[in-house]
Order: C-alpha cells, then structure tokens, then sequence
C-alpha cells in the first residue's frame, strides 16, 4: 500500500466515524419539551379522520402553562397565530438538520411575545404566519420557548410536538429520539377484515367479512379457529391499537409485517411522513369502518393511487391470490415502537366461487345531475376510486350525496339560486350539514344564477341565506381599567360564522384576542396597546362571512396607576 492510498484510507475512515457518530448524536442530543414526565395522548402516525397524526400529543395534567422547553440549541424560524390547526405554535431550526414543532400553545415568554406583537401590530390582525431567519430570535438548549395551551383545533390541553426534517419538511417520528417514554405493553389486536376482489383490481371491492378474534398471551386466533374460504385475489384489513405503560389512551401502533407462508408480503413503519400525501390516509385505512364506526383498520394492501412512503414497496401490493387447494397459513406482526408486539394467525383455503361479480365501471360523466337545480362537478382527480354516485335532492335547495367515499381531492357543488333566494344573492351561501346538525359554512362563489363551493366531503348541503350581523355584547360594566386588565366582549353570529372583528381606541388598531370556542373577544390593555392616562373612545367592527357588518362604541377611563 503507497502512502497515499494509506492517506485515502485514513480518511476514508475518519469521515464514516464522523458521519456514524453525528448520525449517533442526532439521536441523543434533545432533552424534553417539557418539565414532567412525557405521557402521551397520541402518538406517530396514529389514524386520524383525515391525516396520520404527525407528532407526539403530550399530556398536561389537563390543564394550560406548563413551561414548554426548547430541545436543542438553534434559531425560531416561524411562529404561527392561528384560530384553526395548530393554534398558536413555533418551530424552531436546529444545527442537526432538524425543525422541532410546538403547537396549541397559551402563550409566549416576553422574548418572543414581543416580536409577535410587533407583527401582529404591523399587519392589523391577530392570526399571523410569520418567518423568521437564524438573525431574529436565537435559543439555547432548555430555554423557556412557550407555556402550554389548547389553541387551534385542539379539544383539550395538550402539547402537541413535532420532529421534522429541516429541508424536506417531513415529519418524523419523534421516538427516534430515545426521549424517555414507559411502554412495556403490546398492540391490541380487535379485528380481522378480508376483502374479496373480483380481479387483480384494488378499485373493484367485490365484498368484505369481518372475523372477530380471541386473545392467547400476545397470540390472537379467529374466534372460531375457523378457515377462511377465499375464492380468488383478497386483501387484509386489522384494527389495531397500542396502549402505553400506566395510560389509557388509545394511541397508534409502529409496525405492521404480514408474513404468507413464513414469506414476508407486507412491511409497513411510521419512521416517516409527507404533508404532500397525508391525506391518502383515506386509501390506506378501511374508510368507511371509519366514517360509520370510528373503527381504524390498517389495510395490509396497496392502492394503485397510494403514494405513501410507509410501506417496503419491493413486496408488491399485499393481496394475495392461491388457486391451488393447499391450506396457507397468514401471520400478522403488529409492534409498537418499543418492540412489543402481538401476532395474529389464521389459515385460508382456496374455493371456487362465480358469486362475486365485477361492478361496472361508470365513471364517464365528469358532470353529475339528477335535475336542473344543482349539480356536482368531478374530474378523473377528485377520487381514488371510481365512483358510482348516488345522490339525492330531496327538495330544492337541499342536496344529499349518499356515497361514502373519500375524495382525493376537492370537488365542486353547484346549487341553482331560485328565485326565492335571488333578492339576498350576495348573503347566500352553501352550507354542509354534520351529522349531529351543525352548519359548516362552506362558503360558494356566485356565477350567474348558480352558487358554487368547493367541497372534499359527500354529505348534505344546503343553501342558507344569511341577514342577521353578528351581536356584540359587551361583558363587564367597570369603565374604569387600570393597566394588563382587559376590555371583554362576546360575539357571535349563527350562520355563516364570524370572519372579521376589529377595535380601536381613539382610531388606533389595537390587538383583540377573539376565540371560536367561547366566542369571547378579549382587548389586553398592556404595553403594547400603548394606552395612556384619561378618556378613550373605543370602536369594535365585526362582520361575518356574509358581510353583514355590527359596531359597538363606548367610552371608557384609563389610569396605568
Ligand atoms: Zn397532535
């Protein structure tokens, strides 16, 4: 050997123990995002109603501000004020390559509150997405970033955390991270469910059975220690939930491996996600089980339009199809991410049968109606499957759409303004209507005599024609307030919700804090609404979707004393 390839080799090595031990301390490095024990509410990659959950929910004793600590060393590179999603959350860039999230947040240290008002000052609104570079607010490690909250679209207090990949964006799952979390207990494993297909098609579903199963140690049977008869290619469906040590959440599982006849078929680890493709989520999961019965099954098959990167994708497709008459053994591994597992077992025998019939493909219209008052416009994007939609108008402006499938995409819904609704065009607006009764506002854009709105739900619309302004009702007679107390309202508005509120004091903007779960508005009389000693006019403007406006003025005494 010269000594230059002796040189090569040297170096050679030092790079891969460089990057082998960089790689080692990614790992280790964080400490916690807050100062108690870490129990979880939810975990990676948990099925949710249209995502696969993508941090870490922390619990917090049911109540708000608990100190939230940064993880690492590094930079606030976004903070986002929302009523909606995350709520109030920072993200903060490390060296490492990676961005820690922190949503539904209460409220900010004073290092960061201010910087916040600043924008929120600038811009003249409350909700604010705002980017920030390495230059503006620097953290060290263990330092104060946050109190806990229940912001955003979160229903109780809870820290909701992400790892993500600083480049890509991706999520990852945070428990890479060895941070110290108790799990000694294995996946519950509750159900079996085959799907029988009429070819080698994952769109056409010929039928589906749903076996229940009985549990022995961590090794689950069919109830019956029956065969399953199979009369050609089928899928796997398993609902499956994982249980941390000392908690009753109901969280996801890590792993799932199907193995037919010992032969590994399909591999599937939440090390990663995609917020490009999140949504698939619909395709991966027994969405309907879903819809009607909040059951969540994992899918051991492969949609041709699933793009998701959580399966090994060099086992195919995971449906399996034997026309011989040997009997074949499945078995199901599903693991949490500390590798406690359960395993499922069950055999499958081959039977000829003409029973299943092949459904029709009609997806030839891209335009749906049953009469001249509305109509739904799809394209070959708006579903994954294709669909045979059945709809109902059971009067004029109420459409029903019967399927349960889930779009891929958004869609549209046209309904025909008639002539009852004509004078009120502009305050008119299509509303989906939950199950339990309750008014989305979907909003619609209005062209010629039709209302349009895009919708990504099958479901019941309705169009609803809004006059009536919000209210505002002013909460507390003191006219008197000294400094960091607060000027309160409530506002509401039943249809198409509120969309804007505003407040002045003598003509200045100054920042209210509205909530949609209360519906209380909140004007902090601190620093920064920079408020001095005497009289003041105050001006609160709030108008809904619809644009039907209210205001409020009234006077009031201040005195920083
Ligand atoms: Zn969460």
């Amino acid at each position: 050997m010269t000594n230059n390839h002796r040189y090569l080799l040297l170096i050679l090595t030092s790079l891969f123990l460089n990057s082998f031990l960089a790689q080692e301390n990614h790992f280790k490095t964080f400490r916690s995002p807050v100062g108690i024990p870490i129990s979880l509410s939810g975990n990676f990659g948990e099925l949710r109603s249209n995502h696969f959950h993508t941090g870490l929910d922390i619990k917090t004793n049911g109540s708000i501000n608990y100190r939230i600590y940064a993880i690492d060393t590094g930079y606030v590179s976004r903070i986002n004020i929302s009523h909606w999603g995350y709520g109030k959350a920072i993200y903060i860039d490390h060296p490492n390559g990676f961005t820690s999230v922190y949503a539904h947040l209460n409220h900010f240290p004073e290092k960061i509150e201010k910087i916040i008002r600043q924008k929120q000052y600038e811009l003249h609104q409350e909700s604010i997405t705002y980017y920030l570079d390495s230059s503006q607010i620097l953290v060290s490690k263990g330092e104060i970033i946050a109190f806990s909250g229940n912001s955003g679209s979160s229903s109780g207090p809870h820290l909701h955390f992400e790892i993500r990949e600083t480049q890509s964006e991706h999520p990852v799952n945070p428990q890479q991270f060895n941070f110290e979390i108790q799990d000694n207990r294995p996946p519950v494993i509750s159900q079996l469910k085959v799907y029988n297909f009429p070819n080698k098609s994952i769109n056409l579903l010929c039928s589906e059975k749903v076996f229940s199963l009985k549990k022995f140690k961590n090794s689950y049977r069919l109830n019956n220690d029956s065969i399953i008869y199979v009369s050609g290619p089928f899928g796997i469906g398993v609902a499956a939930a994982d249980y941390y040590t000392n908690s009753s959440n109901l969280c996801g599982i890590y792993s799932i491996k199907m193995y037919v006849d010992e032969v590994l078929k399909y591999d599937l680890k939440f090390d990663e996600l995609d917020f490009d493709n999140n949504h698939q989520i619909n395709i991966h999961k027994d969405f309907n089980a879903y819809q009607e019965h909040r059951r969540k099954i994992h899918r051991l098959f492969i949609h041709p339009n699933n793009e998701l990167e959580i399966y090994n994708r060099s086992l195919g497709n995971g449906l399996i199809n034997f026309k011989d008459s040997s009997l074949h053994k499945v078995k199901i591994k599903v693991a949490d991410f500390n590798n406690n597992y359960s395993e499922l077992y069950f055999h499958f025998l081959h039977k000829d049968s003409s029973s299943c019939l092949e459904n029709k493909n009609d997806f030839d219209k891209y335009i749906f109606s049953k009469d001249s008052n509305w109509r739904i416009s799809l394209d070959s994007n708006s579903f994954y499957n294709f669909p045979k939609i059945k709809m109902i108008s059971q009067n004029n402006n109420i459409v029903e759409i019967t399927n349960n499938l889930p779009a891929k995409n958004q869609f549209i819904l046209s309904m025909k303004i008639t002539s009852e609704y004509s004078p009120y065009m502009e305050k008119t607006f299509v509303a989906n209507i939950t199950k339990k009764g309750n008014i989305l506002n979907k909003s619609g854009k209005i062209e010629e005599k039709w209302i349009s709105a895009e919708v990504k739900k099958m479901g019941t619309y309705q169009l609803i024609i809004d006059t009536v302004a919000p209210t505002i009702i002013h909460l507390g007679n003191n006219r008197l307030k000294k400094m960091n107390q607060s000027l309160n309202f409530k506002i509401s508005d039943d249809l198409s919700g509120v969309e804007n509120y505003d407040v002045y004091i003598d003509e200045q903007w100054v920042l209210s804090n509205y909530s949609y779960k209360t519906s209380k508005l909140r004007v902090p009389l601190d620093k920064y609404a920079r408020i001095t000693n005497g009289e003041h006019n105050c001006r609160l403007l709030v108008s809904d979707e619809r644009n039907n406006k209210s205001s409020l003025d009234f006077k009031f005494k201040f005195n920083t004393n």
